[in-house]
């Protein structure tokens, strides 16, 4: 650096390389390490346990002194990467996890290189993140007026959405008078196999997770239509005040889709605020084969949904669509000298993405979502999510055949739920589900279907194939007959 009218130079604090040509070469190596590792995939144990000393590795004290990028890509190749969840491997079927792609990374690079934050401002990132709604918007039959906002995940997009429904029944001043001066206590009602952060959205926006009814279910594990009716009534009578009715399409459990035009009908019937999580299974829209599946899911206020399970944005990617923009913005938006909004200028554009969630700062989730839809369009991710279906519905047809298993509930979707015959089947089948993940043949996760133990395949991962079923199937005929002797 040039010393400028004799001042002495300021010591150069950039953290940018000296030698950008060797650092060029450093990240081509880690670009073809993590494509090397998405092409070669299969060949690696889905998951293997920790070993201690990898482990320990993670007890450092805060580095003071710098280290060569070369030697930590180096041990996160070493340490980090073979023991991850390994929900990008074909063999993964636990819990509800997308696979990513090897796109979606690429992006990731992108949006990471442009470092933009997308709380508001005049920028094309934000167009792209608006594009992404209204393609949402036309996908869900949503009006024009309907607004949208990324979001880390499903169990924000519902927190939001209760919000929003809040200030429906009670007014923007709510925001300043908070729910405990409404006159009647605010009631929510969802299916018994709804997921658990319903009641944690309703729990920290102050309405109390006991304000959530869960209704019972029918044999297909959809939400009872009648007690539901049956529940608000009697809480009106009681002198509560009904709000708001979710459902579900695809359960985390089973996969049970509610009848979401029979909910859509009811909430009109009665007045009330009607929410879908549509985690996974509402965007089985793209497919024009299951979309008749969820119909109804058009007529709802809001869906909230996560483009990081079905269709593989990699992590995270929720969101939350709803219909009416005026009670989303009036949610949140608050004014803030330092928020000022513009004309003309970096500060134009508003109504900015932070006026629709408790979010200032935010990534370009955008960006990965937009070149996934781009890249293979709904088609072909419509068929991904078809063909985890069919394949689900394949290990179903085989477990039936196999006098050692017991199927323990419906297949609607891609989940599959079934468990080892055994004199202790709780016992066996938890021991089973250990074993295989510890084997890395496959990982299924368990849950539990009518007080009972299931080993629970949750089919999301566009490269699981027949042959991964052959191997899962193989290794829990395997296992099963060890453990259920021991
Ligand atoms: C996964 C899931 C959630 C939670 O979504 P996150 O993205 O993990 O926050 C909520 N509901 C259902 C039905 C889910 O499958």
């Amino acid at each position: 650096m040039k010393p400028a009218h004799g001042r002495t130079p300021p010591s150069d604090t950039s953290l940018d390389p000296e030698d950008w040509d060797a650092l060029r070469s450093q990240g081509h190596r880690m670009l073809d390490d993590m494509l090397d590792y998405l092409q070669h995939l299969r060949a690696r144990p889905v998951w293997q346990p920790i070993p201690p000393g990898v482990r320990e590795r993670f007890h450092e004290p805060l580095p003071q002194d710098p280290e060569a990028l070369a030697d930590l890509h180096q041990r996160f190749m070493t340490e980090i990467l073979p023991y991850a969840v390994g929900n990008a491997h074909p063999g993964f079927m636990g819990w509800v996890h997308g696979g990513g792609t090897a796109v979606g990374m690429l992006a990731e690079m992108l949006a990471a290189g442009l470092n933009a934050n997308l709380g508001g401002r005049d920028q094309v990132p934000v167009a792209v993140e608006r594009q992404i709604t209204n393609w949402m918007r036309d996908l869900f039959g949503f009006p024009e007026r309907s607004s949208g906002l990324f979001v880390t995940g499903t169990s924000m997009a519902n927190f939001i959405a209760v919000l929003v429904a809040r200030t429906a029944v009670l007014g923007p001043a709510v925001r300043e008078n908070g729910v405990a001066a409404a006159t009647r206590p605010l009631t929510a009602y969802a299916s018994a196999g709804a997921h658990g952060c319903i009641a944690q959205a309703l729990d920290i926006s102050g309405l109390g997770s006991g304000a959530l009814r869960r209704i019972a279910v029918n044999e297909r594990f959809q939400i009872d239509l009648q007690q539901l009716e049956q529940a608000i009534l009697a809480d009106r009578e009681a002198g509560f005040q009904p709000f708001m009715v979710v459902g579900t399409a695809g359960t985390v459990d089973v996969g049970a889709l509610d009848d979401l035009g029979g909910l859509a009908a009811l909430c009109r019937r009665q007045g009330l605020w009607f929410h879908v999580d549509g985690a996974f299974g509402a965007l089985a829209r793209m497919s024009p084969e299951l979309a008749p599946r969820v119909a109804g899911i058009e007529l709802a206020d809001s869906i909230a949904f996560d483009f990081h399970k079905w269709v593989q944005v990699p992590y995270d990617a929720g969101f939350i669509l709803v219909r009416d923009e005026t009670l989303h913005r009036q949610t949140f938006a608050s004014p803030a000298a330092y928020l000022q909004r513009e004309t003309r200028g970096v500060a134009a554009g508003s109504p900015w993405p932070c006026d629709y969630g408790p979010d200032l700062s935010r990534g370009f989730r955008a960006l990965k979502t937009w070149f996934t839809l781009k890249t293979y369009g709904t088609a072909r991710l419509g068929a991904v999510i078809a063909q985890t279906c069919a394949l689900a519905r394949d290990l179903e047809t085989r477990i039936r055949k196999h006098p050692e298993l017991e199927l323990l509930a419906p297949v609607a979707l891609n989940i599959v739920c079934f468990r080892y015959r055994s004199a202790h089947p709780d016992e066996t089948n938890a021991r089973l589900v250990v074993a295989l993940q510890e084997s890395g043949v496959a990982v299924p996760s368990t849950t539990r279907i009518r007080g009972v133990l299931a080993i629970r395949v949750a089919i999301v991962n566009h490269r699981t194939r027949l042959e991964d079923l052959d191997r899962l199937l193989k290794a829990v005929l395997a296992f099963g007959a060890k453990e259920a002797h021991q």
